[in-house]
């Protein structure tokens, strides 16, 4: 497990066993995400390309329209004698 050091605070991050040149890690402790950038030694700078795809969520409005109406129907019971 190796380790490098955060180019934005200069915390450890864990790179794994075999880190590749590209792979991007998030620094535990800024939050920051970071790409490998040298494996000897292993070094880590902010990613150059920035095509991450941001989702947004919209929040929809939903109308409640709830009519309820209660029918009851009364059936009269009519003795026959
Ligand atoms: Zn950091």
């Amino acid at each position: 497990m190796a380790f490098a050091a955060c180019a934005s605070c200069g915390a450890k991050v864990n790179v794994g066993k075999n880190p590749e040149l590209g792979q991007r890690f998030t620094c535990p402790s800024c939050d920051d995400v970071m790409e490998v950038v040298w494996l000897d030694p292993i070094e880590l700078d902010w990613p150059i390309d920035d095509d991450e795809d941001y989702d947004d969520y919209d929040d929809e409005d939903f109308e409640d329209d709830e009519d309820l109406e209660d029918d009851e129907d009364f059936e009269d019971d009519e003795e026959e004698g």
